[in-house]
C-alpha cells in the first residue's frame, strides 16, 4: 500500500491576473481537490494545499480546462514573474504589465514534458530539446520583478532581476536593472545570508524580455550546482563578483548598460482601497490576511463577483485587487461590500496593512515556527504596544515567517520574527519602509514577552524623538539603537 502523499499546488499566473470564470474555478477546484481553501502568496499567485497524489492529473487536467497552469511555479527555473503596482491605472502601468506577461512566457520552460505528464498527450521526439534551460535547467530558482515606482509592492530589491519602471510624462522609458537579490538564508551557516539586489544600469522597455533571458542564461552556466545552498544568483555574484558579471552580460548582451535613472520608492505596502484609472475605471484593494481565503470569505468574494463585470488581480502582499469597474457599479459594489462585512477590507488598521506571514505550520515542511496562525494575535499585541506610546496609526512593515528562509520577505521588512523552534523566533530590526535596505539581527530566539520587550523601549523612543514621517527602520539607524551584536549568535538546534 502507497502512503496517502498529499501535494502543495501552486499555480502559475503571470502579474496575478484572472478573469473571474478562473477565480470561481479555482474556488471550485480548491473544494474538489484541496483540504483547505485558497492562498494568495507572496509571488503573485494561488496555492492549494493538501491535494493527494491520485487527484494530481485530475487537478492539472481541470486547472488547463480554465486556462490556467502550474509551470515553472515551482523548480529550478524562472519562478512566476512579478508585476508590481495596479497595471491598469495608466498607459504605462498596462505597458509594465504587458511586458511582465511577455517575460513570463519567454522564461518559462518550453518542452512538450509537462503536457505528456498531466495531460497525457503524445509527444514529439523534436520537442524534446529545451533551448533556453538545456538538458539541466538551472542550479535554483531564479525570480523575475517588475516594480513601477514610487510603488515597491513586489520588493524589487529581494529578485534575482529587478526592473525598475522609468516613467517621465505619463510614458514608460524603460527599466533601472538590479541583480542579485534574495531572502533565503540558513541560521547556521556563515556563508548564508539575505542579499540586496544592485542597480546596474538601464535597458530600454522593449527590451526587457530578452535582457531577463540573457541575465538567467548567465546564471544557468555559471551557477553553483556542486552546493545547492549556495547555487542561488546572489551567491553567483560574490564568488565570481559583480565586474566580472558587467563584462560577462556585456559580452552576451552585446553593449554595456546606460547608467541607471533617477527614481524613488515610498513604500513597499500595498495602496488599498478604491483607486480610479486613467481611462475611469474604478478598482478597489481588499486587504486579506496572510493571503489565506477560507470560508466564509471565500464563498462571499465568489458572490461579490456576481456584482460587476470586471476582473481580478492578486497582489504580491497577498491581497486581492477588483479591477475594471464601471462608474455605475461602483455604488453597488459599496453597497454589497458593506452587506458581506467585506467593506473594512479596503481600509484594515494600518498595522495589518503592513504585515506579511508566510504560510508556516502546519502546512510547510521547512516550518519551525508559527506564522500565518499566529499573525491575528502578533498584530493585536503589536498595536497595543503600539498604541501605548501613540503611534496607533503610525504604519510600520512586520514581517513574520516561519523559518529563516523567507518567503514573505522578512529582511527587507522594519521589523522582522523568523521561525527558529515553537514560539521562539530571531528577531531582525531596521529594515527600510520602502524595502531598499536589510534588516539586521538584533536578537536571538525570542519568544512573545521577550519580542514585546524589546521593542517597547525602542518604538517608546520612537514616539518621542522622531522626525516628522520619519519612519521606524530610518529611525533605530539614525539614532543607532540596534545592538551591536545580537543576543546570541549560538544556536541550540
Ligand atoms: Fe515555509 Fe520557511 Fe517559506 Fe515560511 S519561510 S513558507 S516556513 S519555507
Amino acid at each position: 500500500l502507497e502512503p496517502v502523499y498529499q501535494f502543495m499546488v501552486r499555480l502559475r499566473i503571470p502579474g496575478g491576473l484572472l478573469t473571474k470564470r478562473q477565480w470561481w474555478g479555482i474556488d471550485a477546484l480548491s473544494r474538489r481537490y484541496a483540504e483547505r481553501g485558497i492562498r494568495i502568496t507572496t509571488r503573485q499567485t494561488v496555492q492549494l494545499h493538501g491535494v493527494r497524489k491520485r487527484a494530481l492529473r485530475g487537478l492539472m487536467q481541470d486547472l488547463r480546462d480554465i486556462g490556467l497552469d502550474t509551470i515553472a511555479a515551482c523548480g529550478d527555473d524562472s519562478r512566476g514573474v512579478v508585476c508590481g503596482a495596479n497595471p491598469f491605472l495608466s498607459r504605462a502601468h498596462r505597458r509594465v504589465a504587458e511586458l511582465a506577461r511577455v517575460t513570463s512566457d519567454q522564461l518559462i520552460p518550453r518542452t512538450r514534458a509537462y503536457p505528456e505528464i498531466w495531460y497525457q498527450e503524445e509527444g514529439d521526439r523534436k520537442d524534446d530539446e529545451e533551448p533556453l534551460y538545456g538538458a539541466l535547467y538551472l542550479p535554483r530558482k531564479f525570480k523575475v520583478g517588475y516594480a513601477l515606482p514610487p510603488v515597491n509592492d513586489i520588493d524589487v530589491y529581494g529578485q534575482d532581476l529587478g526592473l525598475i519602471a522609468v516613467v517621465n510624462d505619463g510614458e514608460l522609458r524603460g527599466f533601472n536593472v538590479c541583480v542579485g537579490g534574495g531572502m533565503g538564508q540558513l541560521d547556521n551557516r556563515d556563508d548564508s545570508y539575505p542579499r540586496l539586489a544592485q542597480e546596474i544600469g538601464f535597458i530600454d522597455a522593449d527590451d526587457a524580455p530578452n535582457f531577463s533571458e540573457t541575465v538567467m542564461s548567465i546564471q544557468r552556466d555559471f551557477g553553483d550546482r556542486k552546493d545547492r545552498h549556495r547555487a542561488r544568483f546572489k551567491y553567483t555574484l560574490d564568488r565570481l563578483g559583480l565586474p566580472w558579471f558587467l563584462e560577462e552580460l556585456a559580452s552576451r548582451w552585446g553593449r554595456p548598460l546606460a547608467p541607471a535613472r533617477p527614481q524613488r520608492f515610498d513604500h513597499n505596502g500595498d495602496r488599498l482601497g478604491w483607486h480610479r484609472g486613467d481611462d475611469g475605471l474604478w478598482h478597489a484593494t481588499l486587504y486579506i490576511e496572510s493571503g489565506r481565503i477560507d470560508d466564509p470569505l471565500r464563498a462571499r468574494i465568489s458572490g461579490l463577483l456576481e456584482q460587476y463585470g470586471g476582473r481580478l488581480r492578486l497582489t504580491t502582499n497577498q491581497n486581492l485587487q477588483l479591477t475594471h469597474i464601471e462608474d455605475h457599479e461602483r455604488e453597488s459594489l459599496q453597497w454589497r461590500l458593506d452587506d458581506l462585512d467585506l467593506s473594512w477590507r479596503l481600509a484594515p488598521n494600518t498595522q495589518a496593512a503592513h504585515t506579511l506571514s508566510c504560510v508556516a505550520l502546519p502546512t510547510c515542511g521547512l516550518a519551525m515556527a508559527e506564522a500565518e496562525r499566529y499573525t491575528p494575535r502578533l498584530l493585536d499585541l503589536f498595536q497595543r504596544l503600539k498604541g501605548q506610546y501613540g503611534l496607533t496609526g503610525v504604519p510600520i512593515s512586520l514581517r513574520l515567517t516561519g523559518c529563516p528562509n523567507g518567503c514573505a520577505r522578512p529582511y527587507l521588512g522594519e521589523i522582522a520574527l523568523t521561525g527558529r523552534a515553537p514560539g521562539l523566533y530571531n528577531l531582525y530590526l531596521g529594515g527600510s519602509f520602502h524595502g531598499d535596505r536589510l534588516a539586521l539581527l538584533h536578537a536571538c530566539n525570542v519568544d512573545e514577552a521577550r519580542f514585546l520587550e524589546l521593542l517597547a523601549p525602542l518604538l517608546e523612543q520612537f514616539a518621542r524623538h522622531r522626525h516628522d514621517d520619519e519612519h521606524f527602520g530610518d529611525f533605530l539607524l539614525r539614532r543607532q539603537l540596534l545592538a551591536d551584536r545580537p543576543v546570541s549568535l549560538t544556536y541550540s538546534s
